[in-house]
């Protein structure tokens, strides 16, 4: 990682209120591993060094943002795509247990990979549809926490979630600028799956002040038999 990037993560993450000092090796070597993927097979659009750490590594930091990741946590990430936002935190959060889960084997195959060069034991890369493991009781109502970043719009994503939280779980999703209508339909579907919406906080990117929102839904009763429905329909036909 060169100088440059390096400040950018030190100062990223000092905003967000961590200190990343004993952790730079494994972001270093993240991001080298996040660029020799990127050479073989395309695993991210981000390319540049600086992209990588502000967009990637930063940004899944900001998921710690409220505290809502505290104690010693399953964390299901949904969606994990290359590993974000699982990689950058179970570097900070050795205390945390991830689960990323993609549909892509070769994405899971990466972040196995790269878990395994990194020394984190504590992430369980699993090959699956959110809507046949929500479906699973191995899965059903087993976690903690469910994070995704970038991956459907919220009643989407309440309806791919809520099943695999316990009760008094939080699915905590982070969004750009989120508009009124998909915050209005994501209450909705959390409320048929649920749910409640527990908090909205919409903060800026550190240093490229991009907008950002975290949705935070709370599990507040059982979700219902029929959620998740069968694979592709939360997508195709949204609850609401
Ligand atoms: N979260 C990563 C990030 O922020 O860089 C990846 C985002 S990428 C745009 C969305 C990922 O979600 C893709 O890798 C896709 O395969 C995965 N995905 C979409 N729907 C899914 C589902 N129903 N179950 C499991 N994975 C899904």
């Amino acid at each position: 990682m060169n100088k440059e990037s390096e400040a950018l993560l030190l100062q990223g993450a000092g905003e967000l209120g961590l200190d990343l000092g004993g952790q730079m090796p494994q972001f270093a070597q993240l991001l080298q591993l996040l660029q020799e993927g990127n050479a073989r097979t395309n695993l991210t659009a981000l390319k540049t060094e600086s992209d990588i750490v502000l967009k990637h590594f930063v940004d899944s930091l900001t998921c710690l943002r409220g505290g809502h990741l505290n104690d010693e946590f399953s964390v299901v990430d949904l969606g994990t795509g290359a590993g974000f936002p699982t990689l950058p935190l179970a570097i900070v959060r050795p205390d945390l247990d991830f689960t990323p889960v993609d549909s892509t084997r070769k994405k899971i195959e990466f972040v196995l990979a790269t878990a395994q060069s990194l020394g984190l034991n504590n992430v369980r890369p699993l090959v699956g549809r959110a809507e046949t493991l929500g479906q699973e009781p191995e899965h059903r109502g087993q976690y903690d926490r469910v994070v995704v970043r970038a991956v459907a719009a919220l009643p989407i994503l309440a309806e791919l979630a809520l099943p695999l939280l316990r009760v008094g779980g939080l699915l905590v999703a982070q969004k750009g600028p989120i508009s009124p209508e998909e915050l209005n339909a994501g209450r909705r579907a959390a409320g048929e799956v649920g749910g409640t919406v527990q908090e909205v906080e919409s903060f800026n990117l550190p240093m490229l002040g991009d907008a950002r929102t975290l949705v935070v839904i709370e599990k507040v009763k059982a979700t219902p038999g029929k959620y998740p429905r069968r694979v592709g329909v939360p997508g195709s036909q949204p609850l609401f």
